[in-house]
Protein backbone atom coordinates (compact mmCIF):
# COMPACT_ATOMS: atom_id res chain seq x y z
CA UNK A 1 0.00 0.00 0.00
CA UNK A 2 1.09 4.22 -0.78
CA UNK A 3 0.41 6.28 0.71
CA UNK A 4 0.44 10.03 -0.85
CA UNK A 5 -0.16 12.97 1.30
CA UNK A 6 -0.33 16.81 1.07
CA UNK A 7 0.91 18.96 4.06
CA UNK A 8 1.17 22.45 4.74
CA UNK A 9 3.51 24.91 3.16
CA UNK A 10 5.07 25.97 6.09
CA UNK A 11 6.59 22.35 6.47
CA UNK A 12 7.02 21.82 2.95
CA UNK A 13 7.69 24.92 0.69
CA UNK A 14 11.75 25.04 1.45
CA UNK A 15 12.79 22.29 0.55
CA UNK A 16 9.79 22.16 -2.85
CA UNK A 17 10.80 25.63 -3.87
CA UNK A 18 14.36 24.49 -4.62
CA UNK A 19 13.77 21.60 -7.44
CA UNK A 20 12.87 24.64 -9.42
CA UNK A 21 14.45 27.84 -9.86
CA UNK A 22 12.59 30.51 -10.42
CA UNK A 23 11.56 31.73 -14.43
CA UNK A 24 12.55 27.77 -15.46
CA UNK A 25 9.81 25.78 -17.39
CA UNK A 26 9.78 22.27 -16.40
CA UNK A 27 7.16 19.33 -16.76
CA UNK A 28 6.77 18.66 -13.18
CA UNK A 29 4.19 15.95 -13.08
CA UNK A 30 5.11 12.22 -11.73
CA UNK A 31 2.91 9.07 -11.70
CA UNK A 32 2.97 6.42 -9.11
CA UNK A 33 2.41 3.69 -11.34
CA UNK A 34 -0.83 2.18 -12.52
CA UNK A 35 -4.38 3.58 -13.75
CA UNK A 36 -7.72 3.11 -13.02
CA UNK A 37 -9.38 0.68 -14.99
CA UNK A 38 -13.18 1.54 -15.96
CA UNK A 39 -14.37 -0.72 -13.37
CA UNK A 40 -12.92 1.33 -10.90
CA UNK A 41 -14.00 5.29 -12.16
CA UNK A 42 -16.86 5.62 -9.13
CA UNK A 43 -16.13 8.46 -6.30
CA UNK A 44 -18.01 8.47 -3.22
CA UNK A 45 -18.00 10.09 -0.13
CA UNK A 46 -19.16 8.82 3.42
CA UNK A 47 -20.15 12.09 4.93
CA UNK A 48 -18.73 11.38 8.41
CA UNK A 49 -17.30 15.11 8.34
CA UNK A 50 -17.64 16.61 11.79
CA UNK A 51 -17.09 20.36 10.98
CA UNK A 52 -20.14 21.99 10.18
CA UNK A 53 -18.44 23.94 7.63
CA UNK A 54 -18.19 20.80 5.54
CA UNK A 55 -21.65 20.54 5.22
CA UNK A 56 -23.12 24.29 4.90
CA UNK A 57 -23.43 24.96 1.30
CA UNK A 58 -26.86 23.86 0.50
CA UNK A 59 -27.84 25.50 -2.42
CA UNK A 60 -28.61 23.37 -5.66
CA UNK A 61 -26.48 23.47 -8.57
CA UNK A 62 -28.39 22.30 -12.02
CA UNK A 63 -24.87 20.88 -13.06
CA UNK A 64 -24.93 18.83 -9.42
CA UNK A 65 -28.17 17.71 -9.64
CA UNK A 66 -29.02 15.95 -6.18
CA UNK A 67 -25.93 17.05 -3.69
CA UNK A 68 -24.89 19.82 -1.77
CA UNK A 69 -22.26 19.92 0.98
CA UNK A 70 -19.56 17.74 0.70
CA UNK A 71 -20.97 15.63 -1.61
CA UNK A 72 -21.53 18.21 -4.48
CA UNK A 73 -17.28 19.46 -3.28
CA UNK A 74 -16.64 15.74 -3.78
CA UNK A 75 -18.00 15.46 -7.02
CA UNK A 76 -16.50 18.70 -8.32
CA UNK A 77 -12.92 17.46 -7.39
CA UNK A 78 -13.18 14.26 -9.55
CA UNK A 79 -15.00 16.56 -12.50
CA UNK A 80 -12.81 18.72 -12.99
CA UNK A 81 -10.02 15.96 -14.16
CA UNK A 82 -12.88 14.87 -16.80
CA UNK A 83 -11.73 15.15 -20.72
CA UNK A 84 -14.47 17.99 -21.20
CA UNK A 85 -16.47 20.50 -19.60
CA UNK A 86 -18.90 19.31 -17.12
CA UNK A 87 -21.90 19.93 -18.86
CA UNK A 88 -21.70 23.53 -19.60
CA UNK A 89 -18.83 24.13 -16.95
CA UNK A 90 -21.11 26.42 -14.59
CA UNK A 91 -21.28 25.42 -10.59
CA UNK A 92 -17.99 26.75 -9.18
CA UNK A 93 -17.53 30.45 -8.50
CA UNK A 94 -14.06 30.57 -8.95
CA UNK A 95 -13.45 28.38 -12.24
CA UNK A 96 -15.11 26.34 -14.93
CA UNK A 97 -14.79 22.66 -13.81
CA UNK A 98 -13.60 20.30 -16.09
CA UNK A 99 -10.81 20.43 -18.10
CA UNK A 100 -8.22 17.46 -18.38
CA UNK A 101 -8.40 16.88 -21.97
CA UNK A 102 -7.21 12.92 -21.41
CA UNK A 103 -9.15 9.63 -22.18
CA UNK A 104 -10.12 10.07 -18.05
CA UNK A 105 -13.90 10.59 -16.65
CA UNK A 106 -15.36 9.43 -13.45
CA UNK A 107 -18.88 7.92 -12.91
CA UNK A 108 -20.22 10.07 -9.66
CA UNK A 109 -22.32 7.79 -7.37
CA UNK A 110 -22.80 9.91 -4.38
CA UNK A 111 -22.87 8.44 -0.87
CA UNK A 112 -21.52 5.21 0.54
CA UNK A 113 -22.62 3.88 3.59
CA UNK A 114 -19.10 3.36 5.16
CA UNK A 115 -15.30 4.74 4.63
CA UNK A 116 -14.96 1.09 2.95
CA UNK A 117 -11.85 -0.83 2.31
CA UNK A 118 -8.42 0.94 0.76
CA UNK A 119 -9.87 -0.08 -2.66
CA UNK A 120 -13.39 1.00 -2.45
CA UNK A 121 -13.09 4.33 -3.62
CA UNK A 122 -14.72 6.36 -0.64
CA UNK A 123 -13.93 9.82 0.47
CA UNK A 124 -14.24 10.23 4.58
CA UNK A 125 -13.33 11.92 7.41
CA UNK A 126 -10.42 10.55 9.63
CA UNK A 127 -9.92 10.61 13.24
CA UNK A 128 -6.72 12.44 15.05
CA UNK A 129 -3.63 14.21 12.92
CA UNK A 130 -0.67 13.79 12.19
CA UNK A 131 2.23 16.32 12.11
CA UNK A 132 0.93 18.69 9.26
CA UNK A 133 -0.72 16.21 6.88
CA UNK A 134 -3.84 17.28 6.08
CA UNK A 135 -5.07 13.64 3.73
CA UNK A 136 -4.06 10.71 2.61
CA UNK A 137 -4.95 8.79 -0.35
CA UNK A 138 -4.11 4.72 -0.14
CA UNK A 139 -3.88 2.80 -3.42
CA UNK A 140 -2.16 0.65 -5.07
CA UNK A 141 -4.90 2.06 -7.83
CA UNK A 142 -5.35 -0.87 -10.26
CA UNK A 143 -8.26 -2.14 -8.38
CA UNK A 144 -9.25 1.54 -6.49
CA UNK A 145 -8.33 3.97 -3.64
CA UNK A 146 -9.52 5.29 -0.71
CA UNK A 147 -9.22 8.80 0.43
CA UNK A 148 -8.74 10.12 4.38
CA UNK A 149 -9.07 13.96 5.79
CA UNK A 150 -7.41 14.05 8.93
CA UNK A 151 -10.38 15.61 11.41
CA UNK A 152 -7.87 17.93 13.43
CA UNK A 153 -8.43 20.80 10.19
CA UNK A 154 -11.04 22.72 9.41
CA UNK A 155 -13.27 21.36 6.48
CA UNK A 156 -14.80 23.94 4.56
CA UNK A 157 -17.42 23.02 1.54
CA UNK A 158 -17.22 26.14 -0.42
CA UNK A 159 -18.76 26.81 -2.75
CA UNK A 160 -17.26 30.41 -2.97
CA UNK A 161 -14.03 31.60 -1.89
CA UNK A 162 -12.96 29.63 1.28
CA UNK A 163 -10.75 32.05 3.27
CA UNK A 164 -10.16 30.18 6.53
CA UNK A 165 -9.85 26.46 7.59
CA UNK A 166 -8.96 24.30 4.40
CA UNK A 167 -10.64 23.84 1.48
CA UNK A 168 -11.80 20.74 1.14
CA UNK A 169 -12.84 20.63 -2.98
CA UNK A 170 -9.24 21.92 -3.55
CA UNK A 171 -7.26 18.64 -1.38
CA UNK A 172 -10.22 16.14 -2.65
CA UNK A 173 -8.31 17.79 -6.44
CA UNK A 174 -5.37 17.36 -5.07
CA UNK A 175 -5.72 13.76 -3.31
CA UNK A 176 -8.04 12.25 -6.15
CA UNK A 177 -5.11 12.99 -8.79
CA UNK A 178 -3.11 10.43 -6.94
CA UNK A 179 -6.17 7.91 -6.91
CA UNK A 180 -5.88 7.92 -10.38
CA UNK A 181 -2.15 8.08 -11.10
CA UNK A 182 0.00 10.40 -10.07
CA UNK A 183 2.78 11.52 -7.61
CA UNK A 184 3.56 15.12 -6.74
CA UNK A 185 4.57 17.45 -9.33
CA UNK A 186 7.67 20.05 -9.11
CA UNK A 187 5.72 22.70 -10.47
CA UNK A 188 4.48 25.42 -8.01
CA UNK A 189 0.76 26.44 -8.28
CA UNK A 190 -0.12 22.82 -10.20
CA UNK A 191 -2.90 20.99 -8.15
CA UNK A 192 -0.37 18.25 -7.69
CA UNK A 193 2.31 20.40 -6.05
CA UNK A 194 3.16 18.33 -2.44
CA UNK A 195 1.45 21.68 -0.59
CA UNK A 196 -1.09 24.00 -0.60
CA UNK A 197 -0.82 27.86 -0.13
CA UNK A 198 -3.10 29.34 2.17
CA UNK A 199 -6.84 27.63 2.33
CA UNK A 200 -5.82 25.77 -0.86
CA UNK A 201 -8.60 26.87 -2.88
CA UNK A 202 -6.36 27.16 -5.96
CA UNK A 203 -6.16 23.18 -6.22
CA UNK A 204 -9.32 22.85 -7.10
CA UNK A 205 -8.44 23.93 -10.61
CA UNK A 206 -6.32 21.63 -12.08
CA UNK A 207 -3.33 23.24 -14.60
CA UNK A 208 -1.18 22.58 -17.36
CA UNK A 209 1.18 20.51 -15.28
CA UNK A 210 -1.77 18.04 -13.90
CA UNK A 211 -3.34 18.10 -17.35
CA UNK A 212 -0.30 16.66 -19.28
CA UNK A 213 0.25 14.42 -15.70
CA UNK A 214 -3.57 13.03 -16.71
CA UNK A 215 -2.83 13.18 -20.06
CA UNK A 216 0.26 10.81 -19.84
CA UNK A 217 -1.12 8.19 -17.87
CA UNK A 218 -4.91 7.71 -19.68
CA UNK A 219 -3.62 9.33 -22.91
CA UNK A 220 -4.58 12.23 -24.90
CA UNK A 221 -8.76 12.50 -25.25
CA UNK A 222 -8.80 10.67 -28.21
CA UNK A 223 -10.80 11.71 -31.35
CA UNK A 224 -13.07 8.30 -31.34
CA UNK A 225 -13.51 9.13 -27.48
CA UNK A 226 -17.46 8.92 -27.05
CA UNK A 227 -18.60 12.90 -26.53
CA UNK A 228 -22.10 13.50 -25.04
CA UNK A 229 -23.08 16.92 -25.88
CA UNK A 230 -26.30 17.44 -24.18
CA UNK A 231 -28.89 15.55 -22.81
CA UNK A 232 -32.68 15.62 -22.42
CA UNK A 233 -35.19 13.81 -20.85
CA UNK A 234 -38.88 13.12 -20.75
CA UNK A 235 -41.01 10.68 -18.15
CA UNK A 236 -39.10 7.83 -17.33
CA UNK A 237 -36.54 8.26 -20.57
CA UNK A 238 -33.61 10.01 -21.17
CA UNK A 239 -32.06 11.13 -25.09
CA UNK A 240 -28.10 11.43 -25.23
CA UNK A 241 -26.78 13.52 -27.91
CA UNK A 242 -23.00 13.39 -28.89
CA UNK A 243 -20.59 11.75 -31.16
CA UNK A 244 -19.09 8.49 -31.51
CA UNK A 245 -21.77 6.11 -29.87
CA UNK A 246 -21.63 2.59 -31.48
CA UNK A 247 -24.43 1.44 -33.58
CA UNK A 248 -24.51 -1.53 -30.94
CA UNK A 249 -23.11 -2.68 -27.67
CA UNK A 250 -23.51 0.59 -25.93
CA UNK A 251 -23.56 1.02 -22.00
CA UNK A 252 -25.37 3.92 -20.50
CA UNK A 253 -24.07 4.66 -16.76
CA UNK A 254 -26.05 6.22 -14.52
CA UNK A 255 -25.41 7.28 -11.01
CA UNK A 256 -27.33 4.76 -7.96
CA UNK A 257 -30.78 6.98 -6.88
CA UNK A 258 -30.15 5.87 -2.99
CA UNK A 259 -26.97 5.37 -0.68
CA UNK A 260 -24.62 3.36 -2.89
CA UNK A 261 -23.20 0.12 -1.21
CA UNK A 262 -21.02 -1.05 -4.00
CA UNK A 263 -20.11 1.91 -6.13
CA UNK A 264 -20.73 0.48 -8.98
CA UNK A 265 -22.94 2.63 -11.89
CA UNK A 266 -26.74 1.62 -12.67
CA UNK A 267 -25.76 0.61 -16.43
CA UNK A 268 -28.27 -0.44 -19.26
CA UNK A 269 -26.54 -2.51 -21.37
CA UNK A 270 -26.68 -3.57 -24.77
CA UNK A 271 -27.78 0.14 -26.31
CA UNK A 272 -28.10 0.84 -30.46
CA UNK A 273 -27.73 4.23 -31.45
CA UNK A 274 -27.56 5.95 -34.58
CA UNK A 275 -24.39 7.14 -33.76
CA UNK A 276 -25.24 10.37 -32.16
CA UNK A 277 -28.10 10.02 -30.05
CA UNK A 278 -29.39 7.17 -27.75
CA UNK A 279 -32.51 7.04 -26.25
CA UNK A 280 -33.15 4.43 -23.09
CA UNK A 281 -35.65 4.11 -20.82
CA UNK A 282 -34.22 5.47 -17.57
CA UNK A 283 -33.97 2.56 -14.76
CA UNK A 284 -35.93 2.90 -11.70
CA UNK A 285 -32.29 2.59 -9.36
CA UNK A 286 -31.31 5.46 -11.21
CA UNK A 287 -31.45 9.13 -9.64
CA UNK A 288 -30.06 12.66 -10.20
CA UNK A 289 -26.17 12.78 -10.93
CA UNK A 290 -24.35 11.93 -13.70
CA UNK A 291 -24.58 10.14 -17.05
CA UNK A 292 -21.56 8.25 -19.13
CA UNK A 293 -21.77 6.00 -22.45
CA UNK A 294 -19.43 3.31 -23.07
CA UNK A 295 -19.57 2.34 -26.93
CA UNK A 296 -18.53 -1.34 -27.92
CA UNK A 297 -15.22 -0.89 -26.93
CA UNK A 298 -13.29 -1.58 -23.43
CA UNK A 299 -10.38 0.85 -23.39
CA UNK A 300 -9.90 4.20 -22.02
CA UNK A 301 -11.11 6.43 -24.80
CA UNK A 302 -14.19 4.50 -24.85
CA UNK A 303 -15.77 5.57 -22.10
CA UNK A 304 -17.50 9.58 -22.29
CA UNK A 305 -17.44 12.15 -20.41
CA UNK A 306 -20.14 12.65 -17.95
CA UNK A 307 -23.08 14.81 -18.18
CA UNK A 308 -25.22 16.04 -15.70
CA UNK A 309 -28.12 13.85 -15.47
CA UNK A 310 -31.62 14.83 -13.74
CA UNK A 311 -34.73 12.48 -14.54
CA UNK A 312 -36.71 14.70 -11.94
CA UNK A 313 -36.92 18.18 -13.53
CA UNK A 314 -35.74 17.42 -16.95
CA UNK A 315 -32.21 19.06 -18.62
CA UNK A 316 -32.65 22.57 -17.18
CA UNK A 317 -31.82 25.22 -19.33
CA UNK A 318 -29.04 27.77 -18.46
CA UNK A 319 -28.07 31.08 -19.24
CA UNK A 320 -24.16 30.24 -19.62
CA UNK A 321 -21.64 31.95 -18.17
CA UNK A 322 -18.50 34.26 -18.94
CA UNK A 323 -14.26 33.04 -19.24
CA UNK A 324 -11.35 33.67 -21.22
CA UNK A 325 -9.94 37.27 -21.19
CA UNK A 326 -10.43 40.71 -22.75
CA UNK A 327 -8.47 43.32 -23.79
CA UNK A 328 -7.66 46.53 -22.02
CA UNK A 329 -8.45 49.19 -24.30
CA UNK A 330 -6.46 52.12 -25.28
CA UNK A 331 -8.13 54.53 -22.48
CA UNK A 332 -8.32 51.72 -20.15
CA UNK A 333 -11.74 50.42 -20.83
CA UNK A 334 -11.85 46.46 -19.75
CA UNK A 335 -14.65 45.25 -22.68
CA UNK A 336 -17.04 42.68 -21.19
CA UNK A 337 -19.35 40.16 -22.53
CA UNK A 338 -22.28 38.27 -20.56
CA UNK A 339 -26.09 37.96 -21.14
CA UNK A 340 -28.78 39.61 -20.61
CA UNK A 341 -30.69 37.56 -17.98
CA UNK A 342 -32.35 35.37 -20.50
CA UNK A 343 -32.43 31.88 -20.90
CA UNK A 344 -31.21 31.12 -24.79
CA UNK A 345 -34.16 28.90 -25.59
CA UNK A 346 -34.98 28.61 -29.04
CA UNK A 347 -38.68 28.61 -28.03
CA UNK A 348 -38.37 32.13 -27.19
CA UNK A 349 -35.25 33.22 -28.74
CA UNK A 350 -35.71 37.29 -28.56
CA UNK A 351 -35.42 36.87 -25.04
CA UNK A 352 -32.15 36.16 -24.72
CA UNK A 353 -28.93 38.07 -25.76
CA UNK A 354 -25.04 37.95 -25.66
CA UNK A 355 -24.35 41.75 -24.19
CA UNK A 356 -20.53 43.39 -24.69
CA UNK A 357 -20.36 46.46 -22.44
CA UNK A 358 -17.76 48.69 -21.63
CA UNK A 359 -16.35 49.64 -24.84
CA UNK A 360 -14.83 52.56 -26.74
CA UNK A 361 -17.81 54.76 -27.57
CA UNK A 362 -19.04 55.22 -31.55
CA UNK A 363 -16.80 52.43 -32.83
CA UNK A 364 -18.03 49.71 -35.42
CA UNK A 365 -17.34 46.07 -34.14
CA UNK A 366 -19.19 42.83 -34.26
CA UNK A 367 -19.65 39.72 -31.90
CA UNK A 368 -18.39 36.40 -33.55
CA UNK A 369 -18.68 33.06 -32.13
CA UNK A 370 -18.11 29.16 -32.89
CA UNK A 371 -19.28 25.73 -31.64
CA UNK A 372 -16.51 23.56 -31.09
CA UNK A 373 -14.89 25.08 -27.73
CA UNK A 374 -13.16 27.37 -26.10
CA UNK A 375 -9.81 28.71 -27.07
CA UNK A 376 -7.23 30.86 -25.05
CA UNK A 377 -4.78 32.04 -28.29
CA UNK A 378 -2.75 35.35 -28.79
CA UNK A 379 -4.76 37.57 -30.92
CA UNK A 380 -4.14 41.34 -32.44
CA UNK A 381 -2.52 42.09 -28.38
CA UNK A 382 -5.37 40.19 -26.48
CA UNK A 383 -6.47 36.90 -25.96
CA UNK A 384 -9.13 34.82 -28.50
CA UNK A 385 -11.52 33.18 -26.79
CA UNK A 386 -13.03 30.67 -29.30
CA UNK A 387 -12.23 28.03 -30.94
CA UNK A 388 -12.50 26.63 -34.60
CA UNK A 389 -14.27 28.19 -37.30
CA UNK A 390 -15.50 31.73 -36.22
CA UNK A 391 -18.57 33.10 -37.56
CA UNK A 392 -19.19 37.38 -37.75
CA UNK A 393 -22.36 38.83 -36.80
CA UNK A 394 -23.40 42.12 -38.47
CA UNK A 395 -21.50 44.60 -37.61
CA UNK A 396 -23.05 47.26 -35.17
CA UNK A 397 -21.87 50.49 -33.55
CA UNK A 398 -21.27 50.78 -29.74
CA UNK A 399 -22.83 54.30 -29.63
CA UNK A 400 -22.68 55.80 -25.77
CA UNK A 401 -21.29 59.06 -24.80
CA UNK A 402 -19.49 58.45 -21.85
CA UNK A 403 -15.76 56.74 -20.78
CA UNK A 404 -16.15 53.33 -21.58
CA UNK A 405 -20.09 53.52 -22.45
CA UNK A 406 -20.37 51.43 -25.69
CA UNK A 407 -22.15 48.47 -25.43
CA UNK A 408 -23.96 46.36 -28.07
CA UNK A 409 -25.37 43.17 -28.01
CA UNK A 410 -27.10 40.33 -30.13
CA UNK A 411 -30.34 37.98 -29.72
CA UNK A 412 -30.47 34.44 -29.96
CA UNK A 413 -32.95 34.78 -32.90
CA UNK A 414 -30.06 37.05 -34.49
CA UNK A 415 -27.18 34.32 -34.23
CA UNK A 416 -30.08 31.32 -35.41
CA UNK A 417 -30.46 34.13 -38.53
CA UNK A 418 -27.25 34.43 -39.49
CA UNK A 419 -26.11 33.02 -43.16
CA UNK A 420 -23.01 31.84 -41.60
CA UNK A 421 -22.91 29.19 -38.89
CA UNK A 422 -27.02 29.90 -37.79
CA UNK A 423 -27.58 26.75 -38.71
CA UNK A 424 -25.11 25.27 -36.32
CA UNK A 425 -27.25 26.90 -33.54
CA UNK A 426 -29.48 24.10 -32.72
CA UNK A 427 -30.57 22.53 -29.16
CA UNK A 428 -27.77 21.24 -27.73
CA UNK A 429 -25.10 23.22 -29.36
CA UNK A 430 -22.40 24.63 -27.51
CA UNK A 431 -21.72 28.44 -28.05
CA UNK A 432 -18.70 30.15 -27.80
CA UNK A 433 -18.97 34.18 -28.27
CA UNK A 434 -16.30 37.34 -28.45
CA UNK A 435 -16.56 40.53 -29.31
CA UNK A 436 -14.38 42.90 -31.77
CA UNK A 437 -14.15 46.21 -31.72
CA UNK A 438 -12.03 49.38 -33.77
CA UNK A 439 -10.00 51.12 -31.36
CA UNK A 440 -7.71 53.49 -33.77
CA UNK A 441 -5.15 54.38 -31.33
CA UNK A 442 -4.93 50.81 -29.93
CA UNK A 443 -0.96 48.99 -31.39
CA UNK A 444 -3.41 46.78 -33.47
CA UNK A 445 -6.31 49.27 -33.43
CA UNK A 446 -8.30 46.38 -32.12
CA UNK A 447 -10.67 46.06 -29.07
CA UNK A 448 -11.92 42.56 -27.89
CA UNK A 449 -14.08 41.62 -25.11
CA UNK A 450 -13.52 38.18 -22.90
CA UNK A 451 -15.65 35.26 -23.77
CA UNK A 452 -19.00 33.78 -23.48
CA UNK A 453 -20.02 30.53 -23.26
CA UNK A 454 -23.83 29.52 -23.51
CA UNK A 455 -25.80 25.67 -24.50
CA UNK A 456 -28.70 26.32 -26.53
CA UNK A 457 -31.96 25.06 -25.16
CA UNK A 458 -34.77 23.57 -26.86
ZN1 LIG B 1 -0.21 14.64 -2.34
Amino acid sequence: MKIQHIILPSLALGAAASLLPFGEKAEGFTTIGGSLSLSQRDVRVFDNFTDASANNNTTAHPQFPGYTGIEMATWKSGVEWGAELHGDGTGDTLQTLGSGGANFDISWQGNATGIGGTNDNIHSELVGSSGGVLAFTETPIADGWRIRYYDSWSWQDGPANVTSGICYQGVATHEYGHALGLGHSTVSGATMFPSISGTGVSARSIEADDQAGVQFIYGVKAGTKPRITSVTTAPGTVTINGVNFSATGNEVWFTQITNNTTGNPVKVTGVTSSGTQITVNVPATAGPGDVLVRNNGTGNANLSNAWPFNPNSGSPCLPGAPYCTAKLTSTACLPAINNNGGLPSLANPNAFAVVTTFMEVGVNGLSFFGTTGQNSAPFNGGTLCVAGTLHRMPVKNTGGAAACSGSFNYTLAEMTAQASGGALVVAGATVNMQTWFRDPPDPFTVGLSNGYQFQVCP
